[in-house]
Protein backbone atom coordinates (compact mmCIF):
# COMPACT_ATOMS: atom_id res chain seq x y z
CA UNK A 1 0.00 0.00 0.00
CA UNK A 2 1.70 3.59 -1.07
CA UNK A 3 1.39 6.50 1.08
CA UNK A 4 -1.09 8.35 -1.49
CA UNK A 5 -3.56 5.55 -1.68
CA UNK A 6 -3.62 5.25 2.31
CA UNK A 7 -7.74 6.79 3.21
CA UNK A 8 -8.11 7.33 6.42
CA UNK A 9 -12.04 7.45 8.07
CA UNK A 10 -12.59 10.43 9.23
CA UNK A 11 -15.56 9.60 11.23
CA UNK A 12 -15.87 8.22 14.69
CA UNK A 13 -15.39 4.55 15.25
CA UNK A 14 -18.54 2.74 16.88
CA UNK A 15 -16.50 3.43 20.56
CA UNK A 16 -14.53 6.58 20.92
CA UNK A 17 -12.23 6.93 24.40
CA UNK A 18 -11.02 10.32 26.13
CA UNK A 19 -7.93 10.88 26.50
CA UNK A 20 -6.40 10.48 29.94
CA UNK A 21 -4.19 13.17 30.99
CA UNK A 22 -0.36 13.06 30.19
CA UNK A 23 -1.09 9.65 28.52
CA UNK A 24 1.15 8.12 25.68
CA UNK A 25 -0.26 8.52 22.11
CA UNK A 26 1.10 4.67 22.39
CA UNK A 27 -1.13 4.39 25.04
CA UNK A 28 -3.63 6.18 23.83
CA UNK A 29 -4.10 4.54 20.12
CA UNK A 30 -3.95 1.24 21.67
CA UNK A 31 -6.58 1.51 23.94
CA UNK A 32 -9.22 2.75 21.33
CA UNK A 33 -7.89 -0.21 19.11
CA UNK A 34 -8.89 -2.46 22.25
CA UNK A 35 -12.04 -0.77 22.95
CA UNK A 36 -13.26 -0.90 18.74
CA UNK A 37 -11.97 -4.64 19.14
CA UNK A 38 -9.30 -4.03 16.52
CA UNK A 39 -6.32 -5.93 15.75
CA UNK A 40 -3.30 -4.45 17.75
CA UNK A 41 -1.62 -2.08 15.94
CA UNK A 42 -4.16 -1.63 12.96
CA UNK A 43 -5.16 2.24 13.58
CA UNK A 44 -1.51 2.85 13.99
CA UNK A 45 -0.33 1.35 10.93
CA UNK A 46 -3.14 3.61 9.21
CA UNK A 47 -1.42 6.96 11.16
CA UNK A 48 1.94 5.93 10.01
CA UNK A 49 1.32 5.48 6.43
CA UNK A 50 -0.83 8.57 6.26
CA UNK A 51 0.48 12.59 5.88
CA UNK A 52 -2.08 13.65 7.79
CA UNK A 53 -1.55 14.72 11.48
CA UNK A 54 -2.34 12.38 13.86
CA UNK A 55 -3.79 15.12 15.65
CA UNK A 56 -6.81 15.59 13.26
CA UNK A 57 -6.89 11.39 12.45
CA UNK A 58 -6.90 10.71 16.56
CA UNK A 59 -9.51 13.90 16.98
CA UNK A 60 -12.48 12.60 14.30
CA UNK A 61 -11.93 8.78 15.42
CA UNK A 62 -12.79 9.54 18.87
CA UNK A 63 -15.23 12.34 18.59
CA UNK A 64 -12.57 14.23 20.79
CA UNK A 65 -11.43 18.83 19.71
CA UNK A 66 -8.36 18.89 18.80
CA UNK A 67 -7.80 21.48 22.08
CA UNK A 68 -9.16 18.65 23.91
CA UNK A 69 -6.50 16.05 22.78
CA UNK A 70 -3.85 18.67 22.83
CA UNK A 71 -4.52 19.28 26.47
CA UNK A 72 -4.49 16.14 27.67
CA UNK A 73 -1.40 14.58 25.36
CA UNK A 74 0.62 17.98 24.09
CA UNK A 75 3.45 15.83 22.61
CA UNK A 76 0.65 15.47 19.74
CA UNK A 77 0.92 19.22 19.12
CA UNK A 78 3.47 21.09 17.05
CA UNK A 79 7.51 21.68 18.63
CA UNK A 80 7.05 25.06 19.32
CA UNK A 81 3.05 25.87 20.44
CA UNK A 82 1.57 29.51 20.75
CA UNK A 83 2.52 31.23 23.67
CA UNK A 84 -0.95 30.50 25.81
CA UNK A 85 -1.11 27.15 25.08
CA UNK A 86 2.30 26.73 26.04
CA UNK A 87 1.46 28.64 29.61
CA UNK A 88 -1.47 26.49 29.98
CA UNK A 89 1.00 23.48 29.68
CA UNK A 90 3.48 24.56 32.04
CA UNK A 91 4.67 22.57 34.83
CA UNK A 92 3.43 19.55 32.92
CA UNK A 93 5.72 16.12 32.50
CA UNK A 94 8.17 16.52 29.57
CA UNK A 95 9.06 12.66 27.57
CA UNK A 96 11.23 12.19 29.88
CA UNK A 97 9.77 9.83 32.06
CA UNK A 98 6.85 7.24 31.54
CA UNK A 99 5.13 4.94 34.02
CA UNK A 100 2.19 3.31 34.11
CA UNK A 101 -0.90 5.31 35.84
CA UNK A 102 -2.29 3.88 39.28
CA UNK A 103 -4.87 1.10 37.82
CA UNK A 104 -7.64 2.02 40.45
CA UNK A 105 -6.90 5.79 39.11
CA UNK A 106 -7.89 4.86 35.82
CA UNK A 107 -10.55 2.08 36.25
CA UNK A 108 -12.26 4.67 38.52
CA UNK A 109 -12.39 7.22 35.16
CA UNK A 110 -13.60 4.56 33.32
CA UNK A 111 -10.02 4.25 31.28
CA UNK A 112 -9.45 0.57 31.83
CA UNK A 113 -6.30 -0.61 33.96
CA UNK A 114 -3.24 0.20 31.66
CA UNK A 115 -2.65 3.23 30.66
CA UNK A 116 0.38 4.80 30.23
CA UNK A 117 1.46 8.27 31.44
CA UNK A 118 4.32 10.73 30.91
CA UNK A 119 5.15 11.73 34.52
CA UNK A 120 7.31 13.37 36.73
CA UNK A 121 10.28 11.78 38.72
CA UNK A 122 8.57 12.49 42.06
CA UNK A 123 5.95 10.32 40.69
CA UNK A 124 6.45 7.07 42.34
CA UNK A 125 3.38 6.63 44.52
CA UNK A 126 -0.82 7.09 44.36
CA UNK A 127 -1.31 8.49 47.58
CA UNK A 128 -4.95 8.15 47.17
CA UNK A 129 -4.46 4.48 46.51
CA UNK A 130 -1.19 3.54 48.53
CA UNK A 131 0.20 2.04 45.44
CA UNK A 132 3.76 1.70 43.95
CA UNK A 133 3.77 3.11 40.25
CA UNK A 134 7.61 4.46 40.24
CA UNK A 135 10.84 2.26 39.37
CA UNK A 136 10.74 -1.41 38.71
CA UNK A 137 6.92 -0.55 37.33
CA UNK A 138 6.49 -1.89 33.70
CA UNK A 139 2.70 -2.45 33.69
CA UNK A 140 0.12 -2.37 36.27
CA UNK A 141 0.60 -5.96 37.45
CA UNK A 142 3.65 -4.76 38.90
CA UNK A 143 1.95 -2.27 41.37
CA UNK A 144 1.61 -2.85 44.61
CA UNK A 145 0.16 -1.71 48.24
CA UNK A 146 2.81 0.10 50.33
CA UNK A 147 0.07 0.11 53.22
CA UNK A 148 2.77 -1.98 54.91
CA UNK A 149 5.89 0.77 54.71
CA UNK A 150 3.64 3.87 55.78
CA UNK A 151 7.84 5.24 55.59
CA UNK A 152 7.47 5.20 51.83
CA UNK A 153 4.54 7.48 51.81
CA UNK A 154 6.27 9.92 54.48
CA UNK A 155 9.50 9.93 52.16
CA UNK A 156 6.89 10.97 49.20
CA UNK A 157 5.66 13.54 51.47
CA UNK A 158 9.34 15.16 52.27
CA UNK A 159 10.31 14.65 48.06
CA UNK A 160 7.30 17.19 47.55
CA UNK A 161 8.43 19.85 50.36
CA UNK A 162 12.19 19.08 48.93
CA UNK A 163 10.73 20.45 45.77
CA UNK A 164 8.86 22.91 47.33
CA UNK A 165 11.73 24.26 49.35
CA UNK A 166 14.39 24.59 46.80
CA UNK A 167 12.91 24.08 43.21
CA UNK A 168 12.12 21.44 40.90
CA UNK A 169 15.41 21.27 38.71
CA UNK A 170 17.84 21.02 41.60
CA UNK A 171 16.11 18.17 43.37
CA UNK A 172 15.45 16.31 40.27
CA UNK A 173 19.29 16.59 39.74
CA UNK A 174 20.06 15.64 43.43
CA UNK A 175 17.23 12.87 42.85
CA UNK A 176 19.01 11.41 40.03
CA UNK A 177 22.38 11.03 41.44
CA UNK A 178 20.94 10.06 45.06
CA UNK A 179 19.28 7.18 43.06
CA UNK A 180 22.71 6.07 41.18
CA UNK A 181 24.23 6.17 44.73
CA UNK A 182 21.70 4.42 46.83
CA UNK A 183 21.68 1.72 43.76
CA UNK A 184 25.34 1.19 43.78
CA UNK A 185 25.52 0.61 48.08
CA UNK A 186 22.55 -2.30 47.21
CA UNK A 187 24.67 -3.82 44.55
CA UNK A 188 28.45 -3.43 46.87
CA UNK A 189 26.54 -4.55 49.84
CA UNK A 190 23.39 -4.72 49.80
CA UNK A 191 22.52 -1.77 51.20
CA UNK A 192 21.81 -0.78 55.38
CA UNK A 193 19.19 -1.84 58.12
CA UNK A 194 16.08 0.62 57.79
CA UNK A 195 16.53 -0.43 53.84
CA UNK A 196 16.35 -4.20 54.63
CA UNK A 197 13.42 -3.56 57.14
CA UNK A 198 11.28 -1.95 54.56
CA UNK A 199 11.92 -4.70 51.90
CA UNK A 200 10.88 -7.15 54.87
CA UNK A 201 8.05 -5.22 55.49
CA UNK A 202 6.96 -5.23 52.11
CA UNK A 203 7.91 -8.70 51.11
CA UNK A 204 5.54 -9.73 53.77
CA UNK A 205 3.05 -8.03 53.05
CA UNK A 206 3.34 -8.31 49.66
CA UNK A 207 5.03 -12.05 48.91
CA UNK A 208 4.04 -12.16 45.09
CA UNK A 209 6.37 -9.28 44.36
CA UNK A 210 9.14 -10.39 46.85
CA UNK A 211 12.40 -10.20 45.00
CA UNK A 212 11.47 -7.61 42.15
CA UNK A 213 13.10 -5.01 41.11
CA UNK A 214 9.81 -2.56 42.14
CA UNK A 215 10.14 -3.87 45.32
CA UNK A 216 13.66 -2.91 46.04
CA UNK A 217 13.34 0.23 44.57
CA UNK A 218 10.47 0.80 46.84
CA UNK A 219 12.79 -0.04 49.67
CA UNK A 220 15.66 2.33 48.86
CA UNK A 221 13.19 5.26 48.20
CA UNK A 222 12.93 6.69 51.47
CA UNK A 223 16.91 6.59 51.77
CA UNK A 224 17.35 7.74 48.31
CA UNK A 225 15.02 11.05 49.25
CA UNK A 226 16.93 11.74 52.22
CA UNK A 227 20.23 11.83 49.98
CA UNK A 228 18.57 13.63 47.61
CA UNK A 229 17.44 15.81 50.87
CA UNK A 230 21.24 16.16 51.81
CA UNK A 231 22.62 17.25 48.57
CA UNK A 232 19.57 19.44 47.41
CA UNK A 233 20.21 21.59 50.02
CA UNK A 234 22.91 24.59 48.68
CA UNK A 235 24.26 24.94 52.15
CA UNK A 236 25.03 21.35 52.43
CA UNK A 237 25.90 20.59 48.99
CA UNK A 238 28.83 23.05 49.73
CA UNK A 239 30.06 21.71 52.87
CA UNK A 240 30.35 18.45 50.71
CA UNK A 241 32.17 19.99 47.91
CA UNK A 242 34.54 21.66 50.21
CA UNK A 243 37.99 20.24 52.08
CA UNK A 244 36.16 20.20 55.23
CA UNK A 245 33.17 17.68 54.77
CA UNK A 246 33.30 16.45 57.80
CA UNK A 247 29.78 17.40 58.66
CA UNK A 248 28.03 16.19 55.65
CA UNK A 249 29.64 13.10 56.03
CA UNK A 250 27.96 12.89 59.62
CA UNK A 251 24.81 13.78 58.43
CA UNK A 252 24.68 10.73 55.81
CA UNK A 253 26.15 8.21 58.46
CA UNK A 254 23.72 9.03 61.13
CA UNK A 255 20.36 9.62 58.56
CA UNK A 256 21.22 6.52 56.47
CA UNK A 257 24.37 4.68 56.59
CA UNK A 258 24.09 3.10 59.58
CA UNK A 259 26.69 4.95 61.28
CA UNK A 260 29.82 4.34 59.08
CA UNK A 261 31.21 7.17 56.63
CA UNK A 262 31.57 6.44 53.26
CA UNK A 263 35.33 6.36 52.00
CA UNK A 264 37.27 5.41 49.43
CA UNK A 265 37.94 6.33 45.77
CA UNK A 266 35.13 3.49 44.34
CA UNK A 267 32.88 4.99 46.54
CA UNK A 268 29.44 6.93 44.72
CA UNK A 269 28.76 9.49 47.27
CA UNK A 270 32.58 10.40 47.75
CA UNK A 271 32.92 10.76 43.70
CA UNK A 272 30.01 13.15 43.73
CA UNK A 273 31.38 15.03 46.35
CA UNK A 274 34.73 14.91 44.63
CA UNK A 275 33.50 15.29 41.19
CA UNK A 276 29.87 16.57 41.40
CA UNK A 277 29.41 13.24 39.21
CA UNK A 278 25.88 13.49 37.18
CA UNK A 279 25.68 10.11 34.59
CA UNK A 280 22.90 9.60 32.57
CA UNK A 281 21.26 12.76 33.70
CA UNK A 282 18.62 13.66 30.47
CA UNK A 283 17.59 17.40 31.63
CA UNK A 284 14.47 18.81 33.07
CA UNK A 285 10.98 16.84 33.53
CA UNK A 286 8.62 19.48 33.35
CA UNK A 287 7.54 21.77 30.27
CA UNK A 288 8.67 25.16 30.74
CA UNK A 289 6.42 28.56 30.09
CA UNK A 290 9.40 29.95 27.80
CA UNK A 291 11.83 28.87 25.25
CA UNK A 292 10.52 25.16 23.55
CA UNK A 293 13.30 22.46 25.30
CA UNK A 294 14.07 20.73 21.85
CA UNK A 295 14.10 17.28 21.96
CA UNK A 296 12.00 16.56 25.11
CA UNK A 297 8.10 18.00 25.54
CA UNK A 298 6.98 18.08 21.92
CA UNK A 299 7.89 16.42 18.01
CA UNK A 300 7.22 17.99 14.68
CA UNK A 301 4.69 15.05 14.40
CA UNK A 302 3.47 12.23 16.61
CA UNK A 303 5.77 10.06 18.45
CA UNK A 304 6.72 6.50 16.65
CA UNK A 305 7.80 5.01 19.59
ZN1 LIG B 1 -4.70 5.79 42.38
Amino acid sequence: MTTAAVRLPSRPLPRPIHPYKDETTPSFVRRLETANALQPRQLRTLLKASRRPWLESLAAWTDNAPAVLLLAMPQLGQHDPDPSLRQKLAGRPTRTTHTTACQRCTLARGAGRYVEIYSTHEHVICPRHGLWIGDGVTGFTDQFSIRAAPEITAAWHHHRNLIARHGRSGVRKAFHIACVINWRWYDQFHHFNATTETYDELAADQPRYANSHAVVAASLYPAIVRVTAAISSPHWAEIAHSRHPGRFLDRISVEVTDGWQPRGASDPLRHWMDTDWLPGFRGSDTIRPSAPQIGTSYQKRSESA
